[in-house]
């Protein structure tokens, strides 16, 4: 008889056996809002609803902003 080289057939340590983390990685920010770079400041800003309208048009993040981009 030739020894049976039995070797545990289950090595299931190769398989993702570790950490139950399921993570998808990076997260993807809710309702991805576009943004501008202030032209006074230089900041960037994100849209905002109140200028949902006029998004083409704004150049400042903020009435201050723009009133001292007004005064300069
Ligand atoms: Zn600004």
């Amino acid at each position: 008889m030739t020894g049976m080289a039995r070797r545990g057939g289950d090595n299931s340590e190769a398989g993702q056996n570790g950490s139950g983390k399921n993570g998808s990685g990076k997260m993807v920010r809710k309702g991805d809002l576009p943004t501008k770079i202030c032209a006074q400041c230089g900041r960037p800003f994100t849209w905002r609803k109140k200028w949902e309208r006029v998004w083409d048009e704004v150049r400042y993040c903020s009435d201050r902003c723009r009133s001292e981009a007004k005064k300069a």
